[in-house]
C-alpha cells in the first residue's frame, strides 16, 4: 500500500487527510488557519495537521509517498512557491511552501491552486467522473471556478475560470476587484457579510450576529448562515436568495457559452 497526504489550505481552516491508493481516507485532521504571523507560521500549522492525520492513520508522515496541497493565491508547482495568498497572514510575497513542508515532514510535496485541484478531483473521482467537460463552481468567501474541456484542464493564459467576476448586474454592487456587479459581490460570503452588517445597522432584524457571538466567531461562517436559514431568519433568507440568483445568472451564462456536460457546485457555502 502506498499512502499519500493531502492538505486543503483555506483562509479559515487547514484540513489534512491521509488516503490509500484507492483514495480511501485512512486518517484526517483539521485546525484553524493562523490569523497572525506569516507564511512560515501557516506552514508550521500545516505540517502539524499532517502529523495528526498521519497519526490517526497509524503512520509516520515520512512513510507517505507524497503530499499534495491545494492553496489559494498564485501557485507555481515547478518552483514550489505560493505568492499573494491575500487571505492568509503576511502572505503578500512569494514563499517556498514545498521546501518548507518537505523538510518538516520528509515526503515530496506538490502544489496546486485550490479551485483547480478541486475541479480536477471532481473530474477524476467525483461527480463529473463520467463527463468529458466540467465547470466547477466553489462558493465560499469568494466564488472561484475551474474548467475541464474535452478532458483537459482549461487554464487560459493562467487566469481562466474566474466565474465570480462575471458581471451579473451592470452598474451593480461594488466588488473587491474594483468593478461593479460581479457575481461575487452578491454571492461571496465576505460580500454577503458586509451587506448583512449594513442592513443590520440600518435596523433590519436578524439573528445572524447573535448566532455568531454565541458560537464565539468573529465572522459569519457558512455554518452560521445555515443555522440562520433553519430559523427562517428573514435577512439571511433574502441574502441567500439574492446570492443564489446571482450564481444562477453567472452559471447559466457560462453554460450558454461553453455547453459543458456537468456543473459541480461546491465550497463552504455550496
Ligand atoms: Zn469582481
Amino acid at each position: 500500500m502506498s499512502a499519500r497526504g493531502g492538505i486543503d489550505l483555506g483562509g479559515t481552516k487547514i484540513q489534512a487527510v491521509v488516503v490509500d491508493d484507492k483514495h480511501e481516507v485512512l486518517g484526517d485532521s483539521r485546525r484553524p488557519t493562523p490569523h497572525e504571523g506569516g507564511p512560515q507560521d501557516v506552514a508550521d500549522a500545516m505540517a502539524e495537521t499532517v502529523r495528526d492525520a498521519a497519526k490517526a492513520a497509524g503512520l509516520e508522515p515520512g512513510a507517505l509517498a507524497g503530499i499534495g496541497v491545494g492553496s489559494p493565491g498564485a501557485v507555481d508547482d515547478g518552483a514550489g512557491t505560493v505568492t499573494s495568498a491575500r487571505n492568509l497572514p503576511g502572505w503578500e510575497g512569494s514563499f517556498d511552501l514545498a521546501t518548507s513542508l518537505s523538510s518538516a515532514l520528509g515526503p515530496i510535496v506538490r502544489l496546486g491552486n485550490d479551485v483547480q485541484v478541486a475541479t480536477d478531483a471532481e473530474f477524476a473521482l467525483g461527480a463529473a467522473k463520467d463527463s468529458s467537460s466540467l465547470l466547477g463552481v466553489f462558493w465560499g468567501t469568494g466564488v472561484g471556478g475551474g474548467l475541464v474541456l474535452d478532458g483537459e484542464p482549461w487554464l487560459g493564459r493562467g487566469a481562466a475560470g474566474e466565474i465570480g467576476h462575471m458581471v451579473v448586474r451592470r452598474g451593480g454592487a461594488h466588488c473587491t476587484c474594483g468593478r461593479r456587479g460581479c457575481m461575487e459581490a452578491y454571492a461571496g460570503r465576505a460580500a454577503m457579510e458586509i451587506t448583512a452588517r449594513h442592513k443590520h445597522e440600518d435596523g433590519a432584524k436578524t439573528d445572524l450576529f447573535k448566532i455568531m457571538e454565541k458560537r464565539g466567531r468573529d465572522r459569519l461562517t457558512s455554518g452560521i448562515w445555515a443555522r440562520a436559514l433553519k430559523r427562517e431568519d428573514k435577512l439571511a433568507t433574502s441574502l441567500i436568495e439574492r446570492a443564489v440568483r446571482a450564481l444562477g445568472a453567472g452559471v447559466a451564462s457560462a453554460v450558454n457559452l461553453l455547453d459543458v456536460e456537468t456543473v459541480v457546485i461546491g465550497g463552504g457555502m455550496g
